[in-house]
């Protein structure tokens, strides 16, 4: 089969880390009999310094042609001042969400096997859990405001609003990702204070409904930080809204070890989905060889799985990076006190060769 992919590379580590995750790919291809063309599309900070705009006219489009997009990360300290939205290369990662209908963001965080060590939890070693993260409403998309006011200064005010539609939605990829996993799904909400959040599980009990076979419950987001540091082997899939989804992935990724390993997947009803580490462009590293390419490599498998139906190809990549490390190969960021690290083309010289 021929895909045509999108390549965001964007800023810092983006370049180095999609180029490893590219090399994967061809690798792939070889092996199983696939072509893969890829275009290139500037985004972030790096479309700010060559057309002036973070998110150049055309980009949703330019996508729109492929079969997926595979993104490395934008942004950084050089660009993080302007007030001007064209300016700012967060503008362009909600630009693009939006313009290619991406609603469901799906983040897992397994520990790996040969890196148990990694985690920093003495008891629960048995995490994989996938977030399902609520991509295109929320506070993050709704009315911003800063105003004036006569007695208690400048004041603002971020609109948070979520439709039936939209939860209703998002709530089914959750059941229905429940359904192909451990079948059992937590909706997290804060539905003791916010309105949003009773809609939200009023929703989530009418599906529920429909999906006896899952194990439903409510948890509070305050609640969830906490159980996701106590005992987060009793997660399977966990569905939630915007804020929320972005604030619990991170903490889920760091009990795994590193942010330099986990992928993620965005996808909407139609294609192209987009797939991405979680991590960001990594100023303090970038250019020096030291990323962590897995990450990436990693969103290349669920590429795969989701948006081509390869689950052999995702699953000979998965596999891969398991093998190299359990053969003790580390990049800095997961390596321990003392031992030697190998730079993100060694690493991804490794995963090729087990392929
Ligand atoms: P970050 O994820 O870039 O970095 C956090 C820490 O993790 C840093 O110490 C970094 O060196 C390390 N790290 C991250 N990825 C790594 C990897 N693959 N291998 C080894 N170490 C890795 O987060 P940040 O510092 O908060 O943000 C830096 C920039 O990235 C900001 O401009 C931010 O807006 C942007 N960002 C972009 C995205 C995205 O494009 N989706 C996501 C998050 C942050």
């Amino acid at each position: 089969m021929n895909y045509k992919i999108a390549l965001i590379k964007g800023d810092g580590i983006g370049p180095e880390v999609v180029g490893e995750a590219v090399k994967v790919m061809d690798a792939i291809g070889e092996k199983f009999g696939h072509k893969f063309e890829y275009v290139d599309i500037l985004m972030g900070g790096c479309a700010i310094d060559a057309v002036g705009k973070s998110y150049p006219e055309g980009t949703a489009e330019k996508c729109k042609e492929c079969d997926a997009v595979l993104l490395g990360a934008v942004g950084g300290p050089k660009w993080g001042h302007s007030t001007d939205p064209d300016k700012r290369p967060e503008t362009a990662l909600l630009s693009i969400r939006k313009d290619l209908g991406l609603y469901a963001n799906l983040r897992p965080a397994a520990l790996r096997p040969a890196l148990a060590e990694s985690c920093p939890l003495k008891n629960d070693k048995n995490i994989d859990l996938m977030i399902v993260r609520e991509l295109t409403g929320g506070v993050y998309f709704g009315k911003k405001d800063r105003y004036q006011t006569e007695d208690r200064g400048e004041e603002a005010s971020d609109l948070m609003a979520y439709s039936e539609k939209e939860i209703e939605r998002i709530g089914r990829r959750g059941f229905e990702l429940a359904r192909l996993r451990g079948k059992k799904l937590a909706s997290v909400d804060k539905a003791n204070v916010l309105e949003t959040s009773r809609l939200w599980r009023q929703v989530m009990h009418r599906l529920a409904e429909e999906y006896p076979d899952v194990q439903y419950e409510d948890v509070l987001v305050d609640n969830a930080a906490m159980q996701l540091v106590r005992a987060p082997g009793q997660f399977d899939v966990v569905v939630t809204e915007n804020m929320f989804g972005d604030i619990l992935s991170d903490e889920a990724s760091m009990i795994t070890g590193s942010i330099g390993l986990l992928p993620s997947a965005s996808i909407g009803d139609t294609a192209p989905g987009l797939y991405e580490p979680i991590h960001g462009s990594a100023p303090d590293i970038a250019g020096q060889d030291k990323a962590n390419p897995i990450a990436t490599i990693l969103s290349v498998a669920m590429m795969f799985r989701y948006s081509f139906d390869l689950p052999a190809e995702a699953q000979a990549i998965e596999d891969a990076v398991d093998a190299v490390l359990n053969e003790g190969w580390r990049t800095a960021d997961i390596a321990k006190p003392g031992e030697t690290a190998v730079g993100t083309l060694k690493m991804g010289e490794l995963i090729r060769e087990k392929l």
